[in-house]
C-alpha cells in the first residue's frame, strides 16, 4: 500500500524527523490561504507539490518552489488543471486533485535516504547516497558505487555507530552529524514500526549555514513509504491513510471481490486459478504472439459469484478483444468455473471470443454444463491443453 507525500511527512513528524510546515488542500482558493498563512510567519520561500502516487514531479514541473502567494495560485491552478505525466506514471499521466502547499527551504546539499528490504542478503537495508535529489535513478544506474548500502540487524535494528560511520560517509559535518544520526535511527524505528516495505527520504537537505545555525539543519523535504499489504489487520492508523482514487477502479472492484487482479496494456483478458498457473498463461500468450490485458487469479475457493464478478470486469474493458480461460482444478471445482462462465453470457454476454481449456476437479460435470449452454454462447471454443487454447484464442485477435 502507498500513501501521500503529505501522509509520509506527517508520519516523519511524529517519529521527531524534522520537515517544513505544510497543509494538503484540494482547491486553488486552499492553496492561496495557506499560502497567505504561511507567508505571514515564515521565510517567503514555499512550495506547491502535486500529490500523486508516483515520483518525478519536479522533472515533470509538478513541484514548484514559489515566492508570492500569486504564483502558489498559478502553480496550483496549473497542476490541478493538468495530467501529471512522468516516467513512474501511465503514459496518459494521473490526475491530480491533492495538493501540498509548504514551507519552502534552501538547500546547500541533498541526500538521499532509504530503507527497504534487500532480499538477496535477506535484511532489511540503509541506502544512502550523498548525490541525493532527482537524479538519484541515474546515479545508481552510471554509478552505483555512490550508493552506500548498511544491513540492519534483524533484532537490534540499526545500531548507532552504523549511522554514524554512515554520516562521515555521507561527508556530513559537526552539528549535522547527530542530527542525521538521529533521523536515520528514528526512520529506521518507524520502518520496522509500520511494517513499512519502503521508507524514502529524497531529498533530505542540509540548509545553508547561518547564524543561529552554523552548521545548517538537516531537514526532510519529500517522503515516501509503501506498506505490506498483508500487515494491515494489525496498522489500522496506516490502512486509513489509505486513498482509493490513486487506485485502478478494477483492481479496487477485483480486491472487494476477493481476487487477485492487475490490468496489462494487452487484448487478452485472462481469467486462471493460482498465480503460478495465470503467470505461465501469460508467458504462453506471448509466445503465441499475443498480449494479455490483465493478470487475474480467482484463486482455490472463490465462489461462483466471485468468478462471474471477474468475468464482469473483464469484459467491461473496451480493450478486451478476446478472453482466455485457463483453470486447473485442484481445490477449484470446474463445474464452479462453468456455471461461473455460462452466467456471464446470460447476464453480459460474450461479445468477443471465448477459449476455454479445463482440467482437474469436476471436469466432466463443467463440460456437460458447458454443453448444455453452447448454443447461447456462440463465440465460445474450447481446448484440450494450455498450448492449444493459448494459440486458438491469440488466432481469434489477430
Ligand atoms: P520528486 O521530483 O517527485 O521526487 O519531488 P521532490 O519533492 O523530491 O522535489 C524535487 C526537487 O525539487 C528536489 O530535489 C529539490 O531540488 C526541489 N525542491 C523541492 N522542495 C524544495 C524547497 O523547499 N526548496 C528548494 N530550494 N528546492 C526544493
Ligand atoms: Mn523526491
Amino acid at each position: 500500500m502507498k500513501i501521500h507525500e503529505y501522509q509520509a511527512r506527517e508520519l516523519l513528524a511524529t517519529a521527531n524527523i524534522p520537515v517544513p510546515n505544510g497543509s494538503m488542500v484540494t482547491s486553488v482558493e486552499d492553496a492561496v490561504q495557506v499560502g497567505e498563512r504561511l507567508a505571514a510567519d515564515s521565510p517567503p520561500v514555499m512550495v506547491v507539490k502535486a500529490q500523486v502516487h508516483a515520483g518525478g514531479r519536479g522533472k515533470a514541473g509538478f513541484v514548484k518552489v514559489v515566492k508570492s502567494v500569486d504564483e502558489i495560485r498559478e502553480a496550483a491552478s496549473f497542476m490541478l488543471g493538468n495530467r501529471m505525466v512522468s516516467p513512474q506514471t501511465p503514459p496518459d499521466g494521473l490526475a491530480v486533485d491533492r495538493l501540498l502547499v509548504a514551507e519552502g527551504v534552501d538547500i546547500d546539499r541533498e541526500i538521499y535516504l532509504a530503507i527497504t528490504t534487500d532480499r538477496t542478503r535477506r535484511t532489511n537495508t540503509l541506502i544512502a547516497s550523498a548525490e541525493g535529489g532527482v537524479e538519484i535513478e541515474q546515479v545508481a544506474e552510471e554509478r552505483p558505487e555512490a550508493i552506500l548500502k548498511v544491513p540492519m540487524h534483524p533484532i537490534d535494528g540499526l545500531s548507532d555507530y552504523q549511522a554514524r560511520d554512515l554520516a562521515f560517509e555521507l561527508g556530513l559535518q559537526g552539528k549535522q552529524v547527530r542530527q542525521f544520526v538521529s533521523i536515520a535511527l528514528q526512520l529506521a524505528d518507524l520502518f520496522v514500526r509500520t511494517d513499512a516495505s519502503l521508507a524514502e527520504i529524497n531529498p533530505l537537505v542540509i540548509t545553508p549555514a547561518t547564524e543561529a545555525h552554523p552548521d545548517g539543519q538537516v531537514v526532510a523535504i519529500d517522503a515516501k513509504f509503501n506498506f505490506d499489504d498483508n500487515a494491515m489487520f494489525r496498522q489500522q492508523a496506516i490502512a486509513e491513510l489509505f486513498d482509493p482514487t490513486e487506485e485502478d477502479p478494477d483492481e479496487m472492484r477485483a480486491r472487494d471481490a476477493g481476487l487477485s487482479f492487475v490490468a496489462l496494456d494487452g487484448n487478452i483478458g485472462c481469467l486462471v486459478n493460482g498465480a503460478g498457473l495465470a503467470m505461465s498463461t501469460m508467458d504462453i500468450i506471448k509466445l503465441h504472439g499475443g498480449d494479455p490485458a490483465n493478470f487475474l487469479d480467482v484463486g482455490g475457493d472463490a465462489s461462483q459469484e466471485a468468478v462471474t464478478e471477474a468475468f464482469r470486469i473483464i469484459l467491461a474493458e473496451d480493450k478486451v478483444k478476446g478472453v482466455l480461460v485457463n483453470i486447473f482444478g485442484g481445490i477449484m471445482q470446474c463445474d464452479r468455473i462453468a456455471r461461473a462462465i455460462v452466467a456471464a453470457a446470460e447476464e453480459v454476454g460474450f461479445q468477443v471470443p471465448l477459449v476455454v481449456r479445463l482440467e482437474g476437479t469436476n471436469v466432466e460435470e463443467a463440460r456437460a454444463v458447458l454443453e448444455q449452454a453452447e448454443a447461447r454462447m456462440p463465440t465460445m471454443r474450447t481446448a484440450t491443453d494450455l498450448d492449444d487454447a493459448a494459440r486458438k484464442v491469440c488466432e481469434s485477435v489477430a
